[in-house]
């Protein structure tokens, strides 16, 4: 009975430590992020401007951080719902992110001495995309590309459910909707090989079954071949921290995650923020997933493009 009960005592005294520990982990790791600092100035979406975000960030510590807007619709048909609703043509919005280019290599010199700014920008896949990526890398020469999907079959799937359904009529079962976007997302790896890779299964944004469409060996078998991508050219995953927001998990969800780290694919955390109050928002949770699962919170830094 005794010696049961220093036991447990003992267990209750090593978990408390591990707490400890573990919070101190956390609380040691640089702060970064790979994938942020979306603004109202430049991104319909968002709010602040600019430099009221990297101020925050400057606030809270980090270190280095990624500003990764959103490259602007190649034309009016591909522009989301606000966007065309607030009037901004794709023109404005393209004569607006040469503004954002210039402003982010101002701020980057700005604050160099209290924050290292990597000015990136996030592309999108859709068709007509290619050459008007390949377009606006050479005109702008970003530090690194932030590789994401938003759409699928040129549908928006992010945006809101309505349009969520309509992609998944599109694709004609949520099975085949993930297919197409990993299908789409491997061409996109192979043709810009992006330093990072963004919220990995943002498919999942609007299916609540997801673990189970996840399972599927179909899905399960495009997921790998994506991850082994990744992992082969040494590729950053965003471990996407909006995904909190619906009081879900990150980006990627817990089984792409323990494969990504079988693999030894970095994990990275991305605030993905679009105003100063997202600023590092749930950068604690994210964290203590991430030193729970045993991964490593030593960051690896984006490669950066060379001209
Ligand atoms: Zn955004
Ligand atoms: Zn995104």
């Amino acid at each position: 009975m005794r010696l049961k009960y220093s036991g447990r005592i003992n267990e209750f005294t090593r978990l408390a430590n591990m707490n400890i520990g573990l919070e101190k982990i956390i609380r040691n790791a640089e702060k970064v992020s790979v994938h942020g600092g979306h603004s109202g100035q430049f991104c319909q979406h968002a709010q602040d401007d600019l430099e009221s975000i990297i101020q925050a960030y400057i606030e809270q510590g980090f270190t280095w951080v990624g500003i990764t807007e959103h490259i602007p619709p190649i034309s009016d048909k591909m522009r989301y719902p606000d966007e065309a609703e607030a009037g901004l043509s794709a023109e404005f919005m393209q004569q607006r992110f040469v503004e954002y280019f210039r402003l982010g290599r101002d701020l980057q010199n700005k604050y160099a001495n209290q924050i290292e700014i990597l000015l990136a920008f996030e592309i999108e896949t859709y068709s007509g995309a290619k050459d008007y990526v390949h377009g606006l890398i050479k005109q702008f020469q970003p530090d690194y590309l932030v590789g994401s999907l938003h759409h699928v079959n040129g549908i928006g799937i992010d945006y809101n459910k309505e349009h969520y359904q309509l992609a998944l009529a599109q694709s004609g079962s949520m099975v085949q909707l993930y297919c197409d976007y990993f299908d789409s997302q491997f061409a996109m790896l192979q043709e810009f090989c992006p330093a990072v890779v963004a919220h990995f299964d943002l498919i999942r944004a609007f299916d609540p079954a997801y673990l189970s469409t996840l399972s599927d060996p179909v899905v399960i078998e495009k997921v790998d071949r994506n991850l082994n991508f990744i992992a082969e050219n040494k590729l950053i995953l965003d471990f996407n921290l909006r995904g909190f927001d619906k009081g879900l998990e990150q980006y990627p969800s817990l089984p792409i995650l323990k494969k990504a780290m079988a693999k030894e694919i970095a994990l990275l955390p991305g605030d993905d923020s679009h105003s100063i109050k997202s600023v590092g928002r749930n950068y604690e949770a994210g964290l203590a997933v991430l030193a729970n699962l045993g991964a490593s919170l030593e960051w690896q830094k984006p490669a950066q493009l060379k001209y």
